[in-house]
């Protein structure tokens, strides 16, 4: 992908602070900005923003945890719509990453091959994703769909997810929602965040 923002790109994070970003509860963020860098600080935060379907760019930078283990080791993720968790993780150099490990849609879906770079280096995600389609009945008629780049590798090749993950805001698929970043305890840096909503469909005519 490229480094430039697209035009009508929505730049989510502003570089200077978390003003545009609360708390799951809509309470004030409290997470660090410093030189453009945000960091896990209090609590998961949202965008006050709500996307349907879109891309979305963003660069992730985990840290240095040696004698940390699993899910312990710089633990955090990306939750698209505030609904399905990327895994964010220190998963560098395993062989066979699995549904909890960096790049997994979490606990559904292991990343067809392991993109990670070691911790401390930024590296980055692209999603095209589709969300899902409900119908008056409230019946999802078409499942959400997501293609994910990690450092410009495919780990996702539009798959089609079975419904949320584990610790979604809701389960109304069928209503926007925001882009969701997870504090799990570890020092995870983000930066460069941007999305591009996209037209539902396009014109009907010939
Ligand atoms: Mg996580």
């Amino acid at each position: 992908m490229t480094n430039q923002i697209p035009q009508n790109a929505i730049q989510v994070f502003n570089n200077r602070d978390v003003s545009n970003w609360t708390q799951r509860d809509g309470q004030d963020a409290n997470w660090i900005v410093e030189n453009g860098v945000m960091s896990v600080n209090k609590g998961d935060i949202m965008t006050q923003d709500r996307f349907t379907d879109f891309i979305l760019h963003l660069e992730f930078m985990t840290p240095h945890m040696p004698d940390a283990t699993g899910q312990a080791r710089g633990n955090s993720g990306v939750f698209l719509q505030g609904r399905y968790e990327i895994q964010v993780l220190d998963s560098y150099g395993i062989e066979n990453p699995g549904k909890g490990d960096c790049g997994s849609i979490y606990n559904q879906f292991s990343p067809l091959t392991n993109a990670c770079y070691p911790p401390l280096e930024w590296q980055t995600y692209d999603v095209y994703f589709r969300a899902a389609r409900v119908n008056s009945n409230g019946e999802v008629v078409d499942r959400t769909r997501l293609t994910v780049l990690q450092n410009n590798i495919v780990i996702h090749n539009n798959i089609e997810l079975p419904g949320v993950t584990g610790a979604a805001i809701d389960e109304q698929v069928g209503e926007p929602g925001p882009l969701l970043l997870q504090d799990h305890g570890d020092d995870v840096k983000y930066r460069n965040i941007w999305i591009l909503p996209l037209p539902l469909s396009g014109s009907d005519q010939y």
